[in-house]
């Protein structure tokens, strides 16, 4: 008997399995992020009269949040909110290890973060530690990374096993990722950069990218930041396939 192949993320028989593991109907299911979007943090703006009034009409459209607080990273965009298929994508591609979603989402990443791969340097993908990587077999958003058109630089490692941040609590994830980010071995050694230079694009005066395939807070996000501007980076941005929206903060 045969069995038909099911999509990764609906379940339901896929008519082209060689198309990939997910099917056409679920990739246009995607909800995406559309402006108005603040110019900081990606988040979707309230559209509507009050954005149109006076002042805000020519004022950097900016979100409540990020108007109020510091933020290290400039510019932060998204595929969509993390939910229906974007999220059913996104486990079959790390979960179930589709490696080979990879491909189609960096695609789409890099439509909706055009203006953040604007002018940048390189791509930072956020580490996983040595032995989160050995059991999954890859790094996801090394391989979101991979697709953006950009050198790639590993230039992060982290240094202790941390939980997911999707599972924990808004006022535990701060701590779950402090000090869980450091600068990989390869920056730390400078004679390495000798020997390989083009394996190690600078970091000092440069915009970089991260990326990652969901942030909640952005608490891993900034965690990365802060190691990379400590290292030399002038600008920081980020990328990552999904955002958790209603987030409290
Ligand atoms: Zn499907
Ligand atoms: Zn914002």
């Amino acid at each position: 008997m045969i069995i038909a192949p099911e999509c990764a993320a609906c379940a339901r028989p896929l008519e082209r399995p060689s198309d990939g593991p997910v099917c056409d109907s679920c990739w246009a299911a995607i909800r995406r992020f559309t402006p108005p979007l603040c110019e900081c943090c990606g988040d979707p703006l309230p559209s509507g009269p009050d954005l149109l009034t006076s002042a805000s009409r020519e004022a950097p459209r900016v979100c409540e949040h990020c108007r109020r607080h510091h933020r290290i990273i400039d510019r932060a965009r998204a595929i969509g909110p993390y939910d229906d298929r974007l999220r059913d994508i996104i486990h079959a591609f790390k979960y179930d290890k589709r490696r080979t979603l990879g491909g189609r989402l960096a695609r789409l990443l890099a439509e909706s973060g055009r203006d953040a791969l604007e002018g940048a340097d390189a791509v930072v993908p956020v580490p996983l530690h040595w032995t989160r990587r050995h059991d999954r077999g890859f790094n996801q958003a090394a391989l979101l990374a991979a697709g953006l058109g950009l050198p790639l630089c590993h230039a992060l490692r982290r240094t202790r096993r941390t939980r997911s941040q999707v599972e924990l609590p808004a006022g535990k994830r701060q701590l779950n990722v402090d000090g869980a980010f450091a600068l990989a071995w390869r920056y730390r050694w400078p004679w390495l950069r000798v020997m390989r230079p083009s394996r190690m694009p600078r970091l000092d005066g440069v915009t970089v990218v991260l990326v990652d395939d969901v942030s909640t807070t952005g608490a891993t996000l900034d965690a990365c930041a802060r190691v990379l501007k400590a290292a030399g980076v002038r600008e920081v941005r980020a990328l990552t396939a999904a955002r958790v929206v209603s987030r409290p903060r």
